[in-house]
């Protein structure tokens, strides 16, 4: 049988040599306990144990959603947590999430434990855990992104030109909650024109233009699990310079897809992506990292970044590939596919087509 998640974090703390471990973050919280409230903390490991603290408004939530491997302590108070969970810690080495954890939080720990626990930063347990999907996550993950990919086709079979980007974006988030998702899975992206060339640009009160590319990043969120999908298409004929802007961009994307594999670092699939723009002379251009984990948060381990993707990519990655090039004040194309890592390359949950479309 293959070990639980709480199995595998146990292993992890042995492996780090510590007595126990503070977990926080809804993410994290739910992909270990079940639990799908805000206010939570858990204490895995401690004294054999595992303990989950929570207080009475989320009661009869944890009836229903804990995994009663742990055993639940409701704090009287609708705030501090962190003393039921100090009065819990005997003493030993003890992680904590030291990039999460608020100064007044580790303050507070250090006051009421008083000596007897020795705090060890230890950010990322559970996040390595998360960044390896089973099954069951990759199946939320695809209907999320199926879900993302009859947004488009709804989207652009309405036309673009002549409405928006805001009315747009609200458009296409509204219906992604008819369809059936709790909301997007970060703020929509629509951009045209020379605003494309931003590529977190935020939609305007402006109306699309004909002949422009416009850029839509947009993701869903579906039983907890969020999907990440970028396509550029052209409102009426955007002419020869964008039609090549935009080849290029698709050449690079095909060529980190086909990068994907286990044992190779998110650096070197950014780089084998991103040599195809550079040697067109565009690598100023492209000014940001080719990819991103995506699970049950938008951007989570692993990267596929030339900075921070020194981690080597793992069957079960869940991870989009998604090359942009922005030349400012003129245009900007973006191409992104969602893609599991399975043994033999990359798995793409993004159905709908890269061919440039010319929509209404
Ligand atoms: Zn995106
Ligand atoms: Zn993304």
């Amino acid at each position: 049988m293959t070990p639980s998640r709480l199995e595998r974090l146990h292993a992890a703390l042995a492996a780090h040599e510590l007595d126990a471990l503070i977990v926080q973050g809804e993410a994290n919280l739910r992909y270990l306990t079940g639990y799908t409230g805000s206010n939570g903390l858990a204490l895995v490991g401690v004294d054999g144990g595992d303990r989950f603290f929570t207080d009475f408004r989320y009661a009869s939530q944890i009836a229903e959603e804990l995994d009663p491997a742990f055993e639940s302590q409701i704090a009287s108070g609708s705030g501090e947590l962190v003393e039921s969970l100090a009065a819990a810690l005997g003493g030993g080495r003890v992680g904590f999430d030291d990039t999460t954890t608020t100064v007044r939080r580790r303050a507070r720990l250090g006051e009421l434990v008083d000596g007897r626990v020795e705090f060890v930063p230890a950010a990322g347990l559970v996040e390595a855990l998360r960044a390896v999907k089973d099954e069951r996550e990759i199946a939320a993950i695809a209907a999320s992104a199926k879900l993302t990919d009859e947004i488009y086709e709804w989207l652009f079979a309405g036309g673009l030109g002549g409405r928006t980007e805001r009315e747009l974006a609200v458009a296409l988030e509204h219906e992604m909650r008819l369809r059936g998702a709790t909301g997007p899975s970060f703020p929509s992206i629509v951009a045209a024109g020379a605003h494309a060339a931003l590529p977190h640009a935020s939609p305007r009160d402006v109306a699309i233009e004909q002949g422009s590319l416009v850029t839509v990043d947009i993701g869903s969120r579906l039983d907890g699990y969020c999907s990440d999908c970028t396509r550029t298409v052209a409102v009426g004929e955007p002419g020869a310079h964008a039609r090549e802007i935009y080849a290029l961009v698709l050449a690079a994307q095909l060529e980190g897809l086909a990068a994907v594999r286990p044992g190779r670092s998110g650096r070197e699939v950014d780089a084998q992506a991103r040599k195809v723009i550079e040697d067109a002379g565009h690598g100023e251009h492209f000014g940001h990292g080719l990819g991103h984990g995506v699970g049950l948060e938008i951007h989570e381990a692993p990267r596929l970044t030339r900075t921070g993707g020194e981690t080597e990519l793992r069957a079960g990655n869940v991870v989009t590939v998604e090359p942009g090039v922005y030349l400012p004040g003129e245009l900007g194309v973006r191409t992104e596919d969602l893609v599991v890592v399975r043994e033999d390359g990359a798995q793409i949950l993004s159905g709908f087509t890269k061919e440039l479309l010319l929509v209404d």
